[in-house]
């Protein structure tokens, strides 16, 4: 797997597929930055070896060059953060983006106007590819979070740097930190799952069920489990038609010899408000008229216990409706368990969309191991599948 530790970037042009795609609100200030800071270990160390950079990204979806969607928006917040001017090509191919690339000298940093400017980029356009590629010497893929996607600067580009092509530290960190869950790990593992459906989940599901030695399955997930085995769940969210999977997942889960938790007890209401009325019941008992938006007080007990004897552990999805405040205690106190897991010296990666808001908006970000910056391309590496963007590097 090369990395930037095998190039040597003095008076080179580092063309860097970063994720900038950044929230702004309507006065165009970035509201999060923490895309930005994650690519600054890269930027960093290139600028530090003598070399220069040029950040490719894309922002927002547009439809063609619309102005709210330019990246000239993000310019001051980059270059307070990388501490370095961000110079700005209005453009990311043409005459415009091969001037401002040609003048490029040693430590200093450019900025490609958004990618999705041309619709050439999500269509993995050769001969945009090939374009953006003549404005640098190495590529750099530091953008986990469309490395699911085969676009032109993800993933085509690469063909035109045979040699000098490598992951940058965000990228490689991720695919680290998911191989110390996935491949080396150390055992008991314990895969935490949660979130609304099990159609959304199964296929990860399936996957990781060769990789661990525990599995909670939380959130709506649930109660498809619950009625597949003969309980009464109530008006609780349910696939019916994925009752015989979830049968299977537990039959899978037994032959493979992986303990299954699912709560015995939930938080039930009488609508999906946070001003519902709410009681403490079964799983299996949950009354007509009620719905489990959370996992219940003997549950989370169950969970801590399992949790803190893992020494490996992947959180992806929340346990309830943490939105809601009354729904969001199973979510809050499992974050605390895995952070005071990873205290003892547990490894915890927390990945995949909702969950990584959970731990954010919890304040439990810094406690656990890795927080993944890619939701969907974090899925996909469960779902054991190859991501284009990695493999266009390791071609
Ligand atoms: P996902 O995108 O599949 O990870 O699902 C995340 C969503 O699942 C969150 O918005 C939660 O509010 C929702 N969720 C979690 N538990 C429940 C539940 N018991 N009933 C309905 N929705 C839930």
């Amino acid at each position: 797997m090369k990395t930037l530790q095998d190039f040597n970037f003095k008076d080179k042009k580092a063309l860097i597929r970063v994720d900038f795609n950044v929230p702004l609100d309507e006065n165009f200030n970035v509201t999060d930055a923490t895309r930005i800071e994650a690519a600054k270990p890269t930027i960093d160390k290139i600028l530090a070896a003598g070399g220069s950079v040029i950040l490719m990204s894309h922002l927002g979806r547009p439809k063609g060059k619309e102005d709210k969607y330019s990246l000239k928006h993000i310019v001051k917040k980059a270059s307070e953060i990388l501490g370095v001017e961000v110079k700005f090509a209005e453009d990311c191919k043409g005459e415009v983006a091969k001037n401002a690339a040609a003048a490029l000298k040693a430590g200093e940093v450019l900025l490609l106007e958004n990618l999705r400017f041309y619709k050439e980029e999500e269509a993995g356009d050769v001969d945009f590819a090939k374009e953006l590629a003549s404005l640098g010497d190495i590529y750099v893929n530091d953008a986990f979070g469309t490395a699911h996607r085969a676009h032109a600067s993800t993933t085509i580009i690469a063909q035109f740097f045979p040699n000098d092509k490598c992951f940058g530290t965000l990228l490689a960190t991720e695919i680290e930190s998911l191989n110390k869950v996935l491949k080396d790990s150390e055992k008991p593992v314990t895969a935490v799952l949660g979130g609304s459906k099990v159609s959304s989940k199964i296929t990860v599901i399936e996957n990781i069920l060769d990789k661990v030695d525990h599995m909670i399955i939380g959130g709506g997930m649930t109660f498809t489990f619950v009625k597949a085995q003969g309980g009464k769940i109530g008006d609780s969210i349910c696939e019916d038609d994925k009752q015989d999977l979830a049968l299977e997942i537990l039959r899978l889960a037994k032959e493979k010899n992986v303990q299954i938790h699912i709560p015995v007890d939930v938080v039930a209401a009488n609508a999906f408000s946070n001003d519902a009325e709410t009681q403490i019941v079964d799983v299996d008992k949950i009354p007509d008229g009620s719905q489990g938006l959370d996992a219940g007080p003997k549950s989370l007990e169950n969970f801590k216990k399992v949790i803190l004897e893992s020494k490996t552990i992947l959180w992806n999805g929340p346990l309830g409706v943490f939105e809601m405040e009354n729904f969001a205690n199973g979510t809050i106190e499992l974050g605390n368990f895995i952070a005071e897991a990873t205290e003892k010296g547990a490894f915890s990666l927390v990945g995949g969309g909702d969950s990584v808001s959970a731990v954010k908006q919890f304040g439990l970000e810094d406690k656990m191991s890795y927080v993944s910056t890619g939701g969907g391309a974090m899925l996909e590496m469960l779902e054991g599948r190859t991501l284009p963007g990695i493999a266009a590097i390791l071609d």
